[in-house]
């Protein structure tokens, strides 16, 4: 019989899976119908470029590269690990951008982005996103856009063409995203299963106390079929 913590890997495996298949389904002509009557343009006062408004920049595979052959010391473990084992090592399913210590984006200088052509996935889609989210009722809805009305400018004339090259891309950086979350947990049972651990909470808490009190832990950090080991701290 498998144990709980591998249950709810294989569990999670089956959700990640009826997610994609759901995200596939999902006409983009409906998107780009609500890219064109969002109609959002930035205006550049870097709001999303701060872990204060945005917590994170998560990092597709595919930006990974791209980013470290700018910056080799730009990217960190993901926050929100999902697992830990009895040794107190976490696992997570990807990297995330640095942020420097007044809690903007490591590559924000002078107000602009210094990576603006070479800049990861989900910034080139913000504020747009394709998800399935509880709302407030309770009801597992689609959420296409992030921060409504809170920054930028709104209902501006957005063509058909730029609209639906838009939803193309939130799309494909959905389904990336799905893809890779899939694989990490697939990597993740074959790991365990070989080296005879399992998720263990307490540990889990115990080290995250530790984290959180600014002390090293060490994350096994899932990218490209394999777990890299990071010493992390705050
Ligand atoms: S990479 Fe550029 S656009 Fe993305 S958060 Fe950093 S500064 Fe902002």
């Amino acid at each position: 019989m498998k144990n709980s913590s591998h249950k709810e890997i294989m569990r999670e495996i089956d959700s990640a899976s009826d997610e994609l298949q759901e995200l596939e389904a999902y006409p983009l002509e409906k998107l780009a119908e609500i890219v064109k009557e969002v109609g959002f343009e930035c205006e550049r006062c870097t709001r999303c470029c701060t872990k204060e408004y945005n917590d994170h920049v998560f990092l597709l595979e595919k930006d990974v590269d791209k980013v470290l052959a700018v910056d080799p010391d730009c990217i960190v473990p993901a926050p929100y690990f999902d697992f830990c084992d009895k040794n107190g090592i976490f696992y997570v399913e990807g990297y995330a951008l640095r942020y420097k210590e007044d809690g903007t984006c490591t590559f924000l200088k002078n107000g602009l982005c210094s990576i603006y052509s070479e800049r990861p996935s989900i910034c080139r889609i913000y504020p747009y996103m394709l998800h399935r989210e509880v709302d407030g009722e309770g009801n597992l809805d689609w959420r296409q856009v992030s921060g409504l009305n809170e920054h930028g400018y709104y209902h501006v004339e957005t063509d058909d063409e730029t609209s639906l090259d838009i939803a193309r891309q939130v799309k494909e950086y959905e389904t990336l995203y799905l893809k890779q979350r899939l694989e990490f947990f697939k990597t993740i049972l074959k790991h365990f299963t070989k080296n005879k651990l399992r998720h263990v909470q307490r540990q889990y808490d115990l080290r995250m106390r530790d984290f959180e009190n600014g002390r090293e832990v060490d994350v096994l950090v899932y990218h490209k079929g394999k777990l890299h080991l990071h010493s992390h701290k705050i």
